[in-house]
């Protein structure tokens, strides 16, 4: 708790409201941004509010200030959590993480950036060279993966369009040697199509901008986007982003994390495919379906070094086993649009894992040897994308809001079991607190046979019948008594759903087949698997809910094994202005946060607590037992007294090392006293 900076800004952390209500919460937090303090606390969790401007907060000088401070001993900041994360790790040699939530355009990825930067800059004091390397790889990782998995959207002009966890591994002296980083659910619908004023990846715009002529030429690319079909509507807008002056930055930042110069082009090759293929268009001959565009067929043979026939039946045909057999069938006009458009999804997801792949060969830790220097400690920071709630909700607005009721439920029993277990290690009792748990809205989504998922599931084991209806239908008929899935009705699914799920599901089974024969060793390396056996084919795949399911699981297993730290972003306005708070908006993130249901455990039993000699240090001038100094057996009996003596010793309990106060009023009384000194 935060307890030195002056009234006039609000409260430093909100446990210290006199009232734990909507609306003194609203007050403090608008009344602190308004006077420029973006962090306050909820104890150890950070409620940040995007300035929408540039603060000078994040500079070396700043740096100094929170470097092995304890948390409450300055201003709230993301650097204090950062430092109490790494302190944890160091100290106590354990495994940590910071859980970085809120909505779009929150500033989640700027919070995980400023808090990798300070790890970076208060570790490796010697100036080892393998450490240094590694600290640059890790913050140069940042600019390829925002520039692969990030897009203009109405909400952000950097949006993530991923989920991602980084695990920065540290060596006993507390210096980082290695990393890795899982991704979650690349919103690939964008490749081949956008809202109205959004973009696809920033990578296909920084192509076409910043490439030199000769490269696009051998790309057979033109710089227009509009040009291009999957890119249309994207490219009609003029951003604020330099595409051209980032293409330079990310191919150079590829370079130094050591991507090979072939590697680099057959990305731009992919990137190049991709575009083309939005360009393909179909036609019948009787009942023949045909390529319209045989010359971009030619072009993407070229691209991805293969043969022509390859491409077309990539395009025209699917693989499907019947007893025995696996044939080839052809697809109907729609189909090959379709298939052609989950290809280019496909092949842009593949990319992107890849390159996610190669950081994680690249950065992985080497060189060490647990047995002569001991575990290697980890801090996890994850950035995972906040709930969306649109007019039309897609598979994977669906995946994003199953996965924050993840992080929620994880939160909720966090915070409540470290409380627990610091009072059982203090000795002190402890008091059931209640609160609402979400675990049925969890089970509602993934339990066997009856969860969403598994309605999923089972309409799509007849992948290419499967309707919105048929799905629809089971959901009914498996969940119609469920108290929170009729409350939940706006879990529509509809076209968007079907397209973007049904295809995805296709592509498990379908891509891997098509391009079969790469030449080029990079692509090769991207489609492993080769051509499908015949086993492969009739196994029924997993789908993309279960995989995502499965991966979510796993996430929370890995959150759930670590020490957390929680920064929990707001959004203050939709115009991106650094002057409004609009009291609705936020009000409403608030709520779904769960931040008043923090406030109220961390307030429950009690809402302060320091270690004796802190709390003797800042508190030992307002009694005549313990000014300037005391003597009595011990620091623990000084508080006692010093408290006892101010009448608040029914307020308070002693712990093993703490002291614990519940209420607010006693540590404002004991301010006052101590300012009136
Ligand atoms: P998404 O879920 O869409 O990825 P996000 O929560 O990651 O959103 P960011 O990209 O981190 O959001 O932030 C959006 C924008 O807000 C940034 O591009 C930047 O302009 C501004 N912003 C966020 N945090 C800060 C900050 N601490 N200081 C200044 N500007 C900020
Ligand atoms: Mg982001």
């Amino acid at each position: 708790m935060a307890e030195h900076e002056s009234l006039e800004f609000g409260k430093a952390d909100f446990v210290l409201l006199d009232n734990v209500s909507m609306e003194e919460f609203m007050a403090n937090l608008k009344l602190r941004f308004e006077k420029g303090k973006i962090y306050t606390y909820i104890g150890e969790v950070v409620v940040s509010v995007n300035p929408y401007r540039a603060m000078n907060i994040y500079g070396r000088d700043t740096v100094e200030q929170y470097k092995g401070r304890e948390l409450y001993e300055r201003p709230p900041h993301l650097f204090a959590i950062a430092d109490a994360a790494y302190k944890a790790m160091k100290r106590r040699n354990k495994d940590t993480c910071i859980v970085i939530s809120g909505e779009s355009g929150a500033g989640k990825t700027e919070a995980s950036k400023y808090i990798m930067q300070y790890i970076a800059a208060i570790t490796n004091p010697n100036q080892r060279a393998e450490v240094e390397r590694v600290k640059n790889m890790l913050l140069k990782s940042n600019c390829v993966l925002e520039a692969f998995g990030n897009a203009k959207t109405n909400r952000n002009d950097n949006s993530s369009r991923f989920g991602k966890y980084m695990d920065i591994n540290f060596d006993f002296k507390g210096d980082p040697i290695g990393g890795h980083i899982s991704n979650y659910l690349l919103e690939k619908s964008r490749v081949i199509f956008q809202q109205e004023g959004e973009r696809s990846f920033h990578s296909f715009y920084q192509l076409l901008r910043g490439a030199p002529d000769s490269l696009l030429r051998s790309l057979h690319i033109q710089k227009d986007p509009t040009v291009y079909n999957y890119i249309k509507v994207g490219g009609q807008i003029k951003s604020c982003i330099n595409d051209g002056a980032d293409f330079k930055a990310v191919a150079d930042a590829m370079k130094v994390i050591g991507f090979t110069g072939d590697e680099i082009q057959t990305a731009y090759k992919i990137l190049a495919t991709i575009l083309h293929l939005g360009n393909m268009t179909f036609g019948v001959d009787g009942d023949v379906t045909l390529i319209e565009t045989p010359k971009l067929v030619s072009v993407i043979r070229e691209l991805l070094s293969t043969k022509e026939e390859n491409v077309e039946k990539a395009l025209l045909y699917r693989t499907v086993a019947t007893g025995r057999d696996v044939i080839e069938k052809q697809h109907t006009e729609q189909e090959a649009s379709y298939g052609r458009d989950a290809l280019a999804k496909a092949m842009y997801e593949r990319l992107f894992c890849w390159i996610v792949g190669r950081i994680n060969d690249i950065i992985e830790v080497k060189n060490y040897d647990a047995r002569i220097h001991g575990k290697n400690t980890v801090i996890g920071v994850l950035d995972i994308y906040g709930f969306e709630i649109f007019q039309n909700n897609s598979f994977e607005q669906f995946c994003i809001n199953y996965c924050n009721e993840k992080l929620q439920q994880l939160f909720i029993q966090l915070v409540l079991k470290q409380e627990q277990e610091e009072y059982q290690r203090e000795g002190i009792p402890w008091k059931h607190i209640d609160y609402f748990n979400n675990q049925i809205i969890v089970d509602l989504v993934e339990q066997q046979h009856k969860g969403i998922i598994s309605v999923l599931d089972e309409a799509c084991m007849n992948v290419g019948k499967v309707t919105d209806e048929v799905f629809l239908q089971g959901l009914n008929g498996k969940l119609a008594k469920h108290a929170h899935y009729t409350s939940r009705k706006s879990l529509e699914f509809d076209r968007d759903f079907r397209i973007s799920f049904i295809y995805s599901g296709k592509a498990f089974t379908g891509d891997s087949s098509s391009f079969p024969h790469f030449a080029n060793p990079v692509l090769k390396g991207m489609w492993p698997e080769g051509k499908l056996s015949i086993t492969e084919v009739t196994k029924r795949p997993l789908t993309a809910a279960t995989l995502f399911k499965n991966s979510m699981i796993s996430l929370v297993e890995n959150l759930a094994s670590k020490e957390p730290y929680y920064v929990r972003c707001i959004k203050p306005n939709d115009v991106k202005s650094p002057l409004l708070f609009e009291q609705e908006r936020c009000r409403h993130q608030v709520e779904y946060l769960g931040l008043l249901e923090n406030v109220r455990v961390r307030r429950a039993g009690f809402a302060y607590r320091q270690t004796y000699p802190r709390f003797l240090q800042r508190y030992k001038m307002i009694s005549e037992f313990t000014w300037p100094n005391h003597d009595l057996p011990s620091d623990k009996d000084a508080v006692k007294r010093l408290l006892q003596g101010c009448g608040f010793d029914h307020d308070v309990a002693y712990g093993k090392t703490k002291v614990f106060i519940r209420t607010p009023r006693t540590l404002f009384s004991l301010e006052e006293q101590r300012a009136e000194m």
